[in-house]
């Protein structure tokens, strides 16, 4: 009977730490056509790593300790490698006042007086403190496929930290076998258009760049009209994309994987899952047929 056949598919996605959220779910998932990716967590595996610092004013240590000083309160992965690092190094990270997150775009603080910000070329570009040298340089790192910060005040641009997020292992057979079953994927990103580039070259995936959070909801509403849209993220500041997306699949392990946001969530924080639940859903359909 078809209740049968669905509970029966619904425990074995369980069985591998796949939930989904009842039937609908997995008649939309069986009619997939296209599956847009988060980046940064999804199909990388967002612990980069700091590779370079460049000195633009003043001392390498002041400025990776107070980029962590801007960064403290932010739980944006950049924000992370950045602490981390500094933490390594041994700095003393100094005391940040007044902290808020631009997101799309960096972070900022009040450190001994100063109003800094960590974030993008581009977002101090707009600022008005990257001379083309600077930009020039961040520009040929993004382009080996890191992603670039730069520290700056309303005055000057510091210098700049560069990190590099690699994709994760099971992340090139996911991409190959969706294609393989007619599938779309295509990995949307708030990341700069180079580093963008390096990374979906590898994974041999479609892509688009530098999309606020706003940006990669209208993207998705834009594939919704033509298209059977699941969408991938960590379903923590991937909310809205989930929600605009006919399936929203949030990955992640364990318990900070909230169902609530999500029509599937993946427990064990494998990209081939979303293969399997696209693979479960359909053998469910046929079998009701
Ligand atoms: P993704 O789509 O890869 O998850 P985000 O939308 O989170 O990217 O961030 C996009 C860009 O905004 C980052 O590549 C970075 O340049 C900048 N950014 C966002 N948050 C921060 C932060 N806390 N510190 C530094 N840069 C940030
Ligand atoms: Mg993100």
């Amino acid at each position: 009977s078809v209740p049968a056949a669905i509970a029966s598919a619904l425990s074995a996605g369980a069985r591998h730490g796949i939930l989904l959220k009842g039937g609908a779910v997995i008649e939309a998932a069986a009619r997939t056509t296209d599956v847009a990716f988060d980046k940064t967590g999804t199909l990388t595996r967002g612990r980069p790593q700091v590779t370079d610092i460049v000195v633009i004013k003043g001392h390498e240590d002041d400025l990776v300790s107070r980029a962590a000083a801007v960064e403290r309160g932010s739980s944006h992965p950049l924000a992370v490698a950045i602490l981390d690092h500094a933490n390594r190094v041994g700095l003393d990270i100094q005391v940040a006042k007044d902290a808020h997150a631009m997101p799309g775009k960096g972070a900022s603080a009040q450190v001994n007086g100063v109003r800094l910000t960590v974030g993008s070329p581009r977002y101090a570009g707009d600022c008005g403190v990257m001379d083309d040298d600077a930009l020039a340089k961040a520009q040929k790192m993004e382009t080996d496929g890191k992603t670039v910060v730069a520290l700056f005040s309303d005055q000057v641009c510091y210098g700049l930290i560069a990190l590099r997020d690699e994709p994760r292992e099971d992340a090139f057979g996911a991409v190959a076998a969706l294609k393989k079953l007619g599938i779309h994927p295509i990995m949307l990103t708030g990341d700069n258009a180079r580093t963008a580039a390096a990374i979906a070259g590898q994974l041999d995936i479609d892509h688009r760049a530098e999309l606020m959070p706003q940006g990669k909801v209208d993207a998705l509403r834009g594939l919704t009209k033509k298209s059977q849209v699941m969408m991938v993220g960590d379903g923590i500041n991937d909310a809205p994309a989930l929600a605009t997306a006919q399936v929203g699949v949030a990955m992640g392990s364990g318990t900070d994987v909230a169902l609530e946001t999500a029509d599937v969530a993946i427990l064990r924080n494998r990209v081939a899952d979303v293969v399997g639940t696209i693979r479960l859903s359909r053998a469910t359909l046929r079998n009701i047929r």
